[in-house]
Order: C-alpha cells, then structure tokens, then sequence
C-alpha cells in the first residue's frame, strides 16, 4: 500500500472563505501562542541546567505541548469555534518543528541542513493549514460536496460549511485517511491523503505499444532518462569533455598572458598613408594555433558523441522528450562557465536528436519543464516555496515518498510526454 495525497481545487464562496480564513487565523494563533509559551520553558529548562523534567516534558515529547490546548481553549473560548482536529494539529506541528530544530543540533539530520528553534508563524504570510488528521472524522463527502466541521458556538452549537470539490475524487472513500485544507495564491485546495495498491499511479496517456523516454538535462551530468519501462538512467557527459575544457582554459590564459609582447608593426604604404597594426608575439601564434586546434577537436568529439548517443536512443524509443533547460544555480565561477558550456552542448543535442528523429521517422518533443521539478510526482503535491538546488534528495511531506530531485522531474517530464504543452 501506498500513500498518495490527492488534491483538488475547492469552489467556495466569499462567506465559506472568510470562514476558513478565520479557522486557519485561529490554529496560527494558537501555534504562536504556544510558541510563546514554549520559548518561556526552554528558557526556564535553561536556566535550571536541564534539571527542569516538566519544562522538558512539555517541550519535548511527543503530546507535550498537545496538552496545553485544553486549558488554552478554557481561557480563550473562540478557540472553541474550530475543529479538535485542526486545532490539537497546531500543537503538534510546533512539536514537530522543536524535534527537528534538535535533531539538526544533534547533528541527526540528512544533508547536516541547520533548522532554527521555529519562529513566530505571519498568517499573512503562510495560510496555516487546517488537517483533519482521521478518516472522514469532522468532514464528509456527498458527490462534490465536502462538508467541514468547525468547533461550537457560545451555546455550544456545533457548526459547519460546504465546499464544493471542482472535480470528484477518483477514490473509493473507504481509501481516504486525512484531509487538508490549504490554501494557495488565493484557491483553496482538499488535499486527500489516500491509500492505494502500489500500481494505480498516475498513467502516461501514451498510446499502447509505443516506447518513450524523457530526458531531464541537468548541469551535473548531461540528462537524466527515465521511459515508460521503467528505467532511470543518468547519462555522463562525454568523459574527454571536463580534460578537454580544462586543457582550453590553459591554453587561453598561457595565450592571454603573451598579448603584452605583442609589437607595433608600422610601415608605409605606396599611396602615402601608414600601415599599423599589433603584431602578436610568436609564443602567441603559437598557443593560438594550439588553442584552435582544441577548439575543432572539441566539436568533432561532441559532435560523433551527440549523433552517437541520439542514433543509440531513437533505436530504443519512438518518443523521445526532452526539457526546455534553464541554466540554474551557481554563481560567477568555473562552475557556472561549464554549465553554460555544457547549456550549449544539451542545445546542440536537441538539434541532434531533431534530426535524428526525421531521419528515422520518429518524434521528438521539446516540453516545458514548468514545475517539474517541485511537484511530487506520485501525489501530485506542489511545494510551494520549490526545492533548493544544492537539495538532491528530498521527502514529499504529504505522501512522504522519497525523491531523487532528478528522477522525480524526470517522471514528470516523462507524464507530460502525452499531452506537450510548450
Ligand atoms: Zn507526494
């Protein structure tokens, strides 16, 4: 069994909105309040040199800050108007924050990434999402219409809302375990967490029988493959490129260097007028000439490797896609020279493969790499802030699925290979 989040655009009213606002305002509230509270028994743990267990207690286990809701809720009744769900998860979202925060002090954490103690959460800034942590308890499902249960008024009436899903959910309801509701540059969304057998993954519309890769290039190495069998592969650069390269940059600077021996060359001409010009130094012509001839090897090489390796995959593939690369990442440097070098070797291996799909009557498709990157391709779930560039492996946190950065944008690319949209 797998576990897939499923999300689909919500259709609400101006009312249903300012009421999840509120809810969503309410658990940010309650987080902060928390926060502020834990910010208070850290500081007490602190002071009494780790000899406060209920200080520690509190911060650090599991239900530690879920049991000061209760309390929390009898101070400030409003609390009441939102869901025990959403609300008990606030709680346990600031835990979740602390464990990180002292895992990566602990030096536990993939990667050695640094997190901070959380910090205060602007509602403004970030919806704060509202999760219904059980199946269909506190929501329910009727076509489209996905009723969502809030907390209890004054005179202790418990209240609701209706949305309507924009499309229906293609899962049996007995499959469903959570939901979230969240909301995005101005959409609200239901993320279900499903449950499903390991095959019904999302299906690439291709038609039967057909074979097809997609290429992800990246500035590592050239591409990133994955096809419709299955297969991921990473495909090197050609392997003489990088010595190559290097032996150019040598050469350029050895020549750069003797431009200041070069000589003023004047001589008159028979109509009267002089001649002048900077003649170069021997050295210079010499490391020019040398520098040329690396050049022209250069070409050659990639050239044969390009033709080679698209001859080798149009034997495989019919369809073969590949993504509209962007340089990324990087700044000024060596680093950034080569993959601008290496930006011009992937453009000179679409042409390639071009022309190699005609040849052979085959196709070829250039499709947008828009979001292929930070979307969970077993779920579907879009990161919203992306994944870093220096982050090469990462987590989805609705499905939990483990990522290869350039595997998981591959399979998207390979998806997209259906329906191109350029
Ligand atoms: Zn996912």
């Amino acid at each position: 069994m797998n576990k897939i989040g499923y999300k689909i655009p919500l259709d609400t009213t101006v009312e249903v909105g300012q009421a999840l606002d509120s809810q969503s305002k309410k658990c940010n509230w309650l987080y902060n309040q928390l926060l502020q509270r834990a910010n208070e028994l850290k500081g007490q743990f602190i002071a009494s040199d780790g000899q406060d267990n209920e200080a520690a207690r509190t911060l650090y286990t599991k239900t530690g800050l879920r049991n000061l809701v209760p309390a929390l809720k009898a101070e400030h009744p409003f609390l009441k108007t939102v869901y025990s769900s959403p609300l008990k998860n606030a709680a346990l979202r600031l835990t979740a924050a602390i464990t990180e925060y002292q895992k990566s002090r602990r030096g536990e954490r993939a990667n050695g990434h640094q997190v901070d103690w959380p910090h205060f959460r602007k509602w403004k800034k970030k919806w704060f999402s509202l999760l219904y942590d059980e199946p269909w308890k506190g929501y329910w499902l009727n076509g489209r219409e996905l009723t969502l249960s809030f907390g209890q008024d004054e005179n202790r009436k418990q209240y609701q809302t209706v949305v309507t899903l924009t499309e229906s959910l293609p899962f049996d309801k007995s499959q469903v375990k959570q939901l979230r509701i969240t909301k995005e540059v101005g959409t609200f969304y239901a993320v279900f967490t499903v449950e499903v057998a390991s095959k019904e993954k999302k299906e690439i519309a291709l038609p039967p029988g057909l074979k097809a890769a997609y290429l992800d290039p990246n500035h590592k190495n050239l591409a990133y493959l994955v096809d419709t069998l299955g297969n991921g592969i990473e495909i090197d650069n050609m392997p003489t490129l990088k010595l190559i390269d290097r032996r150019i940059d040598e050469l350029k600077s050895k020549r750069d260097s003797c431009l200041r021996q070069s000589r003023l060359v004047e001589f008159g001409r028979d109509d009267g007028s002089v001649h002048r010009h900077w003649e170069p130094s021997r050295r210079w012509k010499w490391y020019n000439n040398a520098l040329h001839r690396l050049y022209r090897l250069r070409r050659e090489q990639t050239k044969t490797f390009l033709f080679t390796l698209a001859n080798e995959l149009y034997r495989q593939y019919d369809v073969i896609g590949i993504g509209n690369y962007t340089p990324h990442g990087g700044g000024i440097n060596s680093g950034m020279r080569r993959s601008m070098n290496n930006q011009s070797l992937i453009g000179r291996f679409k042409q390639t493969l071009a022309w190699v799909a005609e040849r052979e009557g085959k196709t070829f498709i250039e499709l947008s790499e828009y979001k292929t990157t930070k979307v969970c391709h077993d779920c579907g779930y879009d990161v919203p802030d992306g994944i870093p560039p220096e982050v090469r492996e990462w987590d989805c946190p609705v499905c939990g699925t483990h990522h290869i950065r350039d595997e998981n944008s591959a399979r998207n690319g390979l998806g997209r290979l259906g329906s191109p949209k350029i």
